[in-house]
């Protein structure tokens, strides 16, 4: 199909080349033009930006008395004989003779009548390619043919990321055209340039690396411009890390200019009640958290935190007691959950803490989710618009249209990764008030290496629960693999019958419920037989539930709630018990076909147990493929899980194995990821544009302005267009 494209709004600032039609009054876009679109190569400096993948060296001839098996070379010779042989495969053949005396065949099993004309015998020809085999005799497959009377080109040639319908030789056109036309005009000051870590004083230019990485010079090493600790890529970094932190702290500004309640706790209320009650003491870092939370809700601009903890480091606590100051300034407070269960667990906890300190006050926890009967809903949604519901627990329900607060004050968001813009949109006009916002509070189990939250969460503030409650036991981990299981099984029986319970996860398998649910099902069949004759510790037989996602929302509840109570022994399930699940008797989780997991989804399951003061284990049961091996990436997930239980050492591992992008799933698309620097190796530089940001919209704001435009002009352009 073929669909117009639209002329770009400014002629003069579009890089691709234009062919005027007949009449010439009409540009018409070209094939090559659209497939540059396509790959959002608009603007000069989208194309200036663009660099290649790698290098070709054409700017010598190699002497074939000098070259070595996998050298990747330019040689020219005399074409001996050329034929099409059909065995053992078709294929063009030509022999090469070289000046120096050496020979070299070409071998194309693809090619086209102009192989066939180049190679015709006596003609002289060039090769580039890489050269297979010795002295003895080389070989070269698939080279690229050149004319062997043509000038050398000066500098080495790049060979840049391209698509269907784009030659090389049309980009390559297009982005010395771009290189020419781009303002590449100096946007970082200074100062800041004369801090510039990881490289030599002065730094490069973004003009210079930029010519540098696509036309460098003849004698250039082909690996040389590839080093990312170049001083041409340093500078890009640079360029490329500063205007993702001039992006963050736009919206940080766009934020301080809105309005939020100011919300100040009672000296002697409810946050100071809530901790007097509770069977424990706050871990210092818990009380640090609470600290900052309290300090953010008395400011008057929207709170924008991320409460981020390894599992069972205690974070409901901390959303109950800022909860609690919400109330006690007398504005309400939502908690929202991802699913039924895990709001189903807050729930529970709120009530047992809050509501004996509300009571009096005549306020209460209303529970609200989608699936509620519709009396039960309407009489929640009549609390949560008078204002009796001092607190709200639900799934994201809760903010949906219909539901209408008294005044929002706050909400907190469990498990932040899955609560997306248009909800947090949403959010925004729940406070009753068109003058104010709610504050909000994220909280996430998966922690963010730090290189990531100083990159795309700069306008996030952060507190971090870094300790864990006293009398936790650790978790011992170990992996085994699948053929025991039969020791696993017996493994499980000690425990029931100790009264301990037990995890057994299964693993999605890839893009079938249907499966996924037949191998639950069978491991459910297997376990009860197996412990068909156990009693636990009271002489209680034993139970054995199983947990799926196809499952209706109350019976998933009833089950989780059964095994919470103790009275399933073992839970058999999908992953639906990823997040949040807190059941301090559970010992033993076994993860069925665990290197099929993602790594930080491993942490997440094994942190259900040692969750109490019992020793617990977890049992990682691998089961290797075909050739009787676990792929390299699936061993460094299993090796990162038995060398670690610290969920950040854990996060940074993930991070380096998966790449910012698959770390934070798809949901984060749209979040301009980085193309040049890397979050592991380029921390300082990080840091440097974390410092110089806010300085540039102080005081340089129209060269801030410029620099963001050249860096992030483009993506929205393209998305407009
Ligand atoms: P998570 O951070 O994973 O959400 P939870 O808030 O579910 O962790 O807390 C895990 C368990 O630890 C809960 O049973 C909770 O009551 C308990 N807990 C929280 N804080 C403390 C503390 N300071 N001392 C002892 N136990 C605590
Ligand atoms: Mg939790």
């Amino acid at each position: 199909m073929r669909t117009p494209t639209p002329p770009t709004a400014n002629p003069t600032t579009d890089a691709a080349p234009r062919t005027a039609s007949a009449d010439g009054v009409e540009p018409r876009v070209s094939g090559p033009q659209r497939a540059l679109r396509r790959l959002g190569l608009v603007r000069p400096i989208d194309l200036a930006l663009h660099l290649p993948l790698r290098y070709e060296d054409l700017t010598r001839v190699r002497p074939l008395a000098q070259a070595r098996d996998g050298d990747e070379a330019l040689i020219e010779g005399e074409v001996l004989v050329r034929e099409v042989q059909q065995r053992p495969r078709r294929q063009l053949v030509a022999t090469l003779a070289v000046a120096d005396g050496g020979r070299c065949t070409l071998r194309f099993f693809t090619f086209y009548p102009s192989h066939l004309q180049a190679l015709a015998p006596g003609a002289r020809v060039r090769a580039h390619g890489e050269l297979r085999g010795s002295w003895a005799g080389w070989t070269m497959v698939h080279p690229r043919l050149l004319k062997a009377d043509a000038p050398l080109p000066a500098g080495l040639t790049p060979v840049y990321p391209s698509t269907a319908g784009l030659p090389q030789a049309y980009l390559r056109a297009a982005v010395a055209r771009a290189l020419a036309q781009a303002d590449l005009s100096e946007t970082i000051p200074p100062a800041a340039l004369a801090e510039l870590p990881g490289t030599a004083a002065p730094p490069w230019t973004l003009q210079a690396a930029l010519a540098f990485l696509h036309q460098p010079p003849a004698g250039t090493d082909p690996a040389q411009p590839q080093d990312r600790t170049h001083p041409a890529w340093v500078r890009l970094k640079a360029e490329e890390l500063l205007a993702q932190q001039l992006a963050q702290e736009q919206a940080r500004r766009a934020r301080g200019t809105r309005r939020a309640p100011v919300l100040h706790a009672a000296t002697h209320g409810l946050p100071a009640r809530l901790c007097a009650a509770l069977p424990f003491a706050l871990t210092g870092a818990q009380q640090r958290a609470a600290a900052e939370i309290a300090a953010d809700l008395a400011r008057p601009t929207p709170m924008h935190r991320l409460l981020q903890g390894d599992v069972g480091s205690g974070k409901t606590v901390v959303a109950a007691l800022a909860a609690a100051h919400v109330i006690d300034a007398g504005w309400q407070c939502a908690l929202m959950a991802p699913t039924e269960i895990l709001a189903e667990q807050h729930f529970g906890k709120l009530v047992q803490w809050l509501e004996p300190l509300l009571a009096p006050l005549g306020r209460r926890v209303v529970w609200l989710t989608g699936s509620q009967r519709r009396a039960e809903r309407a009489a929640a949604l009549q609390a949560i618009a008078s204002g009796a519901a001092a607190l709200v627990v639900g799934t994201h329900a809760v903010i949906q249209e219909e539901v209408a607060f008294a005044r929002l004050g706050l909400a907190i968001v469990d498990e932040q990764h899955r609560f997306g813009v248009a909800q947090r949109l949403a959010l925004r006009r729940k406070a009753g008030d068109d003058t104010v916002e709610p504050h909000l509070l994220m909280m996430s189990a998966t922690p963010i290496p730090r290189t990531l939250a100083m990159t795309l969460y700069a306008d996030l503030d952060i507190s971090t629960l870094d300790e864990l409650p006293p009398g936790r036991s650790p978790i011992v981990t170990k992996l085994i693999n699948a053929q025991r299981r039969d020791e696993v099984i017996a493994r499980i029986r000690t425990q029931v019958m100790q009264g301990r319970q037990v995890y057994w996860v299964c693993p999605l398998i890839e893009d079938s419920e249907a499966l996924d649910l037949r191998a639950a099902t069978a491991t459910h069949a297997e376990l009860q037989a197996a412990l068909a004759d156990a009693c636990d510790a009271q002489g209680r037989p034993v139970r054995v539930g199983l947990l799926h996602a196809r499952l209706p929302a109350a019976d998933k509840q009833a089950i989780m709630a059964a095994f919470a109570r103790g009275e399933l022994a073992v839970l058999v399930s999908t992953t639906v018990i990823e997040v949040g699940v807190d059941v301090p008797n559970a010992s033993l989780m076994v993860i069925e076909h665990a290197e099929r997991f993602g790594l930080s989804q491993l942490h997440q399951l094994r942190g259900r147990v040692g969750r109490g003061s019992v020793a617990s284990v977890c049992l990682l049961l691998y089961s290797p493929g075909d050739g009787g091996r676990v792929s390299e990436s699936a061993r460094a997930r299993l090796r990162a899980m038995v060398e670690t239980t610290d969920g950040f050492e854990i996060a940074r591992r993930d991070l380096a194995l998966r790449g910012p992008g698959e770390f934070l799933g798809a949901r984060q698309s749209g979040t301009p990821l980085l193309r040049f620097a890397d979050l592991a190796s380029d921390e300082a530089l990080i840091d440097w544009a974390r410092r110089w940001a806010p300085w540039m919209w102080l005081h340089q704001p129209q060269q801030a302005q410029r620099h963001l435009q050249r860096w992030l002009g483009g993506k929205l352009d393209y998305l407009k267009a």
